[in-house]
């Protein structure tokens, strides 16, 4: 319960944390330990433990008719299952992805491993997506391939993408890591473009402890990223140009399964966090939930709230208010990629519509340890923050 009275008993300055333990913005979920087992028994009996064996088959089959596609190939990190699929659909001798900035952090890094080099582009202000508007005017004669990122909620312009891929003749391919549950204009995120890549890392909606995998209607892309993922051999003993060793193994397959199993309930718990937020964000002022289109299918997975022009506290020092308060809120795709020092060549021209956004967002707590009660000492929280903001201006400055 919320029982702070003055900013003095903020954790910050000296005050006892809103929280015992860590609230944080992963979901956190653990499917049923005796359903991963179950899973598990096939391949300890089979004694196959990697190298496609039963239990990756199975998961591989379900995830295609998850996502109403025809293939689906399991790696063992989202990272691997994106560069293979870019190593495959860039165009040959064409080096540069088109891309927004403001995305997931490692998004460029991964560009950069399949050899490409990052185009960034602006996002759209209210979708905080990459729209075929925002894409077009980085096209030219060098582009390889247009990378559609799916933002936090919701998903990006899926159709938009796709006629400006029809357009040029430029390979469309999504990161849908973020909308794996989501449906876009109704129809199930997963088959669009040349092919779509997804994580399974212990913080996305499936929890496999780490895993990816690409979904795909090309039988040869799916077949020529099963040979790559396996060191290039190839049935016939010869070998693709281009081979690691990315294969997902059972246990993990194991765990995915039994993650899918569970994933209706976990959606249901996340709509029940949401709704309450929904509820009580608008009794904070200056400050804005990102809502989800309803319209569509929605995981409900993260919660995002947008700081206003009003909004009177620096976005850098609520952060630290929360963190101190037992809360591992993070802002949203800050800093954008353009913003950060690499060392690999990037392309980006004047974003500054990215920066303005790159400092508005802020991830709230979410996920399995966090209930409804928490929610409302949350809100609490940011709406103290809110009445106090000439105080703790005051106190952060001196
Ligand atoms: C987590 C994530 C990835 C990478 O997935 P890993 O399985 O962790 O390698 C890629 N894209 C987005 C948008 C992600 O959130």
């Amino acid at each position: 319960m919320f029982s702070k009275t003055q900013p003095a008993d903020l954790a910050v300055f000296g005050g006892a944390p809103l929280f015992d333990t860590i609230r944080s913005i992963s979901n956190l979920v653990q499917p049923d330990v005796e359903q991963f087992l179950s899973y598990s028994r096939t391949f300890f009996d089979a004694r196959q433990y990697t190298d496609y064996g039963p239990v990756e088959q199975q998961l591989e089959k379900r995830l295609a008719e998850f996502h109403h596609v025809e293939h689906c190939v399991s790696f063992a990190g989202g990272f691997w299952g994106l560069v293979l699929a870019m190593k495959c659909l860039a165009l040959p001798g064409k080096t540069e992805v088109v891309m927004p900035s403001l995305t997931y952090r490692r998004l460029a890094d991964i560009v950069a491993w399949a050899g490409l080099v990052p185009h960034f582009c602006e996002v759209d202000p209210l979708k905080l997506a990459i729209t075929a508007e925002t894409a077009a005017p980085c096209i030219n004669e060098n582009t390889a391939l247009i990378l559609g990122v799916h933002p936090i909620v919701n998903c990006c312009d899926v159709e938009g993408l796709e006629a400006l891929s029809a357009q040029t003749g430029i390979p469309l391919l999504f990161d849908a890591v973020e909308s794996v549950y989501e449906t876009y204009r109704g129809r199930k995120v997963g088959s669009a473009g040349k092919a779509e890549c997804f994580s399974m890392q212990s913080s996305k909606l499936f929890n496999a402890f780490e895993g990816g995998y690409v979904t795909t209607h090309d039988a040869a892309l799916a077949a020529r990223l099963r040979v790559m993922r396996d060191f290039g051999l190839r049935e016939d003993g010869t070998l693709d140009p281009i081979g690691i060793d990315a294969k997902q193994n059972e246990m993990h397959a194991a765990m995915a399964l039994a993650a899918i199993d569970d994933v209706e309930d976990q959606v249901l718990r996340n709509r029940d966090r949401y709704r309450a937020y929904q509820r009580l964000v608008p009794t904070v002022p200056d400050m804005r939930l990102l809502t989800f289109d309803e319209t569509e299918r929605c995981g409900y997975k993260n919660i995002v709230v947008e700081l206003l022009d009003g909004w009177p506290v620096k976005r850098a020092h609520v952060l630290s208010i929360l963190h101190a308060e037992h809360m591992l809120s993070r802002p949203y795709y800050s800093p954008a990629l353009h913003q950060k020092r690499v060392d690999y060549p990037t392309v980006a021209g004047d974003l500054s519509a990215t920066e303005v956004l790159a400092e508005r967002f802020l991830m709230l707590p979410c996920g399995h340890f966090v209930d409804e009660s928490d929610i409302e000492a949350i809100i609490a929280l940011l709406g103290f923050i809110h009445a106090h903001a000439a105080e703790i201006n005051q106190r952060f400055s001196s």
